[in-house]
């Protein structure tokens, strides 16, 4: 397939490039765009064929379900039983990096929500993004545009070097803000809300705002967000957590990221000034590492309860658990 690529003012989209990325989505096809948090692969979220070219051509468990991109509150109430968790959260915050679990009516496909029955919905904020979901008017399903398995891509380069040939268009939109994926949480029972991915939002906010503690899932509730069992977001080659106090793993040819000088003389390293910055570039680091034929990463473990460290500790553990 032969993929379309364009380059898109992130601020101002152009109207005739998104009229066309639209089309492909309103056909059926599959188009990649820049969001807050990462770039999304969308499809169509209504049309169960679209849907399953999204599982394909990342290569996704079909039982990983898929987060739901609107463009605004109105088109919520169509796909989910609203509550006033729901109302609060999205009439505050929103858009953002939230995503919200609640139960799901028929109108979602059971491709898009994994064979659950509640969907994982989210307004991302980012103006191409709104504008491509307007324009199609529909709901965009869209994991992040990676294949499956490999760190989330944070820059157009990293979306062309996973998906080209295999989905109909790219929109490139420069580097994202955030850099990791959204919070998710379930707040199907208002009395028990679920984190059941840390990410973009801070929990913080959400335990001053809802009162209440974000329950850890058990068993049970994580056999009901299966995209938590599935090892996630690593480069190729090995990584190393490296925690401040403890004694720095030394390896031939490795390269190393975080806040902190390292401790010993490193061939390359990628140096953030604060934690922001560190969880925007987490991920292009690896995939610049594995590019420039590191034998492994050492990565430094992020302490503190800043907005998105809980987050950045989750994708750095995942990726270092192979
Ligand atoms: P990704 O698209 O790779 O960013 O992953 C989306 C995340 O949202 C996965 O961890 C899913 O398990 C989770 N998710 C999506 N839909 C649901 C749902 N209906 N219930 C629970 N978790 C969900
Ligand atoms: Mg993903």
């Amino acid at each position: 397939m032969m993929t379309i690529t364009a380059k898109i003012n992130k601020k101002n989209p152009e109207p005739e490039i998104i009229s066309q990325a639209a089309e492909i989505i309103k056909n059926g096809g599959l188009v990649a765009f820049p969001t807050e948090t990462v770039y999304g692969l969308g499809a169509d979220a209504l049309n169960p064929q679209a849907v399953k070219k999204i599982y394909e051509a990342k290569g996704r468990p079909s039982d990983n379900p898929l987060i739901l991109h609107v463009a605004n509150i109105n088109q919520v109430h169509e796909l989910v039983e609203v509550n006033e968790t729901a109302e609060i959260l999205m009439k505050k915050f929103w858009p953002a990096p939230l995503t919200l679990v609640l139960k799901a009516k028929n109108i979602i496909p059971l491709q898009t929500r994994g064979g659950l029955d509640t969907a994982a919905i989210r307004m991302p904020n980012n103006p191409v993004a709104l504008a491509l979901i307007e324009k199609s008017g529909k709901p965009i399903a869209a994991p992040s545009a990676n294949l499956s398995g490999r760190p989330s891509p944070t820059d157009f380069e990293s979306v062309f070097n996973d998906m080209n040939g295999r989905i109909e268009m790219i929109l490139d939109g420069g580097a994202v803000e955030v850099g990791i994926e959204s919070t998710v949480i379930d707040i199907t029972n208002p009395k028990k809300i679920l984190m059941l991915r840390p990410g973009g939002f801070s929990r913080e906010i959400l335990e001053d705002t809802l009162k209440t503690h974000l329950e850890v899932p058990d068993t049970q509730s994580k056999k009901r967000s299966p995209g938590t069992r599935y090892r996630h977001y690593a480069p190729n080659i090995p990584v190393f957590v490296w925690k401040r106090g403890e004694k720095f793993p030394e390896f031939n040819n490795s390269a190393y990221v975080g806040i902190n000088e390292p401790e010993i003389k490193i061939k390359e390293k990628i140096l953030f000034s604060n934690i922001k910055d560190f969880a925007q570039g987490l991920f292009a680091a690896f995939r610049k590492f594995e590019r420039e034929n590191f034998s492994c990463i050492i990565v430094e473990w992020p302490e503190g309860n800043e907005d998105i460290s809980e987050g950045l500790r989750d994708r750095i553990f995942r990726a270092s658990r192979n």
